[in-house]
């Protein structure tokens, strides 16, 4: 991975303060335990150790007392390691969590990531009764997915995914996420037209923008994004139902539902969400903490000791969707040379991923520029399919 030299953080400009967000929602590790050893995993120091029912009610505890009194929503996303390695503890964090927001007058969803190695009819029954919408996370066909997803004696796991794939696609909102890294960007057409073979209909993308992308990289995803317009056509000329994030609307920079942020926001970390990993400690969200090796400068305290709110309100202000400085990349746009603020796809982009731009340029605020290019790839593509759309409608 790249990141930058420097791992001290940079503080952005804390003036004009704003008012703390009120929480919605958690971000739970379940577990630091994976039964894969995928070599870009940020979790880079996995320790078997899961969540207890302690932190968890001191985490609901945190929520609760957070938590806008006018809301009416909680959100508890299940993250891991891998959380199917721990069914008890999905079961109890989402029958506490129920209890907890019924006893203050709320209503409370649910949300995980999953490799789909381990989906059993009895985990079907478990993520069925607690309606948890389910991702699974997936780096392509057998080629591009075994290249790196692996179990730690070596196989690959595409083929216990496909063997488990008929109840993966009977859980409550289903979706894939495919990851495109670099090294398995050549697969990124073939993997789309495999799944949509295999009956998925809905699938985003989600790019590892933390790795270097070379010139000729970028234009086998320029390449490669194009066919997958052209499967997307294909679809919808048939009156096939398909979504392909960022072809059939405009991307998410994220496709996590708990990453997403609202006008005033990039994101949720540290905004309507804070993570929550097996030792109770706090951090923005799922990536600061494997990023960073679970470094104090990304802490945010510990549902033991509360959330230092100093912390917190340094990763608010990076977040503010007015803080990010822009990565020069988007051609055409006045943002080119300016502010994210400026730029066209803002709205799309966000300024990208907080926790990849502090990875990356050592500055939350401040984004590389692969992201932004990418964006901008899949913006002229979706241009020209909407364009032919319509051609063809009329
Ligand atoms: S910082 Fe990045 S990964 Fe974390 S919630 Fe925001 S968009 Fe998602
Ligand atoms: S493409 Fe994204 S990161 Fe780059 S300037 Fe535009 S909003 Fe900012």
């Amino acid at each position: 991975m790249t990141r930058s030299a420097s791992r001290e953080p940079v503080l952005v400009e804390l003036t004009p303060r704003v008012s703390t967000p009120h929480l919605s929602a958690l971000s739970l590790q379940v577990t630091d335990a994976c039964n894969l050893a995928c070599s870009y995993c940020y979790f880079y120091e996995k320790e078997p150790v899961a969540i207890t029912p302690e932190i968890v009610d001191r985490a609901l505890d945190l929520l609760a007392a957070d938590s806008a009194p006018e809301s009416t929503d909680w959100h508890i996303n299940l993250f891991g390691g891998e959380p199917t390695l721990r069914g008890d503890l999905i079961d109890h964090i989402c029958r506490e969590s129920t209890r907890r927001a019924a006893a203050c007058g709320k209503q409370v969803t649910f949300s995980m990531t999953t490799n789909g190695t381990r989906f059993t009819p009895q985990m079907l029954d478990l993520i069925t009764g607690h309606d948890i919408a389910t991702m699974l996370s997936i780096d392509g066909n057998e080629q591009a997915h075994d290249r790196f997803r692996r179990y730690l004696d070596g196989r690959g796991s595409y083929r216990k995914i496909l063997e488990n794939l008929p109840r993966l696609m009977q859980a409550p909102h289903f979706k894939v996420r495919l990851t495109i890294s670099p090294m398995t960007v050549e697969y990124l057409s073939a993997s789309v037209e495999e799944l949509l073979g295999l009956g998925i209909r809905d699938i985003a993308t989600s790019p590892v923008a933390e790795q270097e992308w070379t010139p000729a990289h970028f234009a086998e995803f320029a390449a490669q994004w194009q066919r997958v317009g052209a499967l997307y056509i294909r679809e919808r000329l048939a009156g096939a139902p398909v979504s392909i994030k960022g072809i059939d609307s405009l991307d998410e920079e994220e496709p996590l539902s708990i990453c997403a942020g609202n006008r005033e926001y990039g994101c949720g970390a540290a905004t309507s969400f804070v993570f929550v990993n097996v030792f109770g400690d706090l951090y923005p969200c799922h990536r600061f903490p494997g990023y960073f090796s679970k470094s104090e400068h990304v802490r945010l305290g510990s549902v033991f000791t509360g959330i230092d709110a100093d912390r917190r309100m340094h990763y608010v202000m990076a977040n503010r969707a007015s803080s990010k400085k822009g990565c020069h990349a988007f051609v055409g746009s006045p943002g080119e040379t300016g502010a994210c603020g400026d730029c066209l796809i803002q709205g799309v982009c966000g300024g990208s991923c907080m926790a990849i731009n502090e990875f990356v340029t050592g500055d939350p605020t401040q984004p590389p520029s692969v992201p932004g290019r990418l964006e901008q790839i899949k913006l002229e593509v979706l241009t020209q399919v909407h364009e032919y759309l319509a051609a063809r409608a009329g």
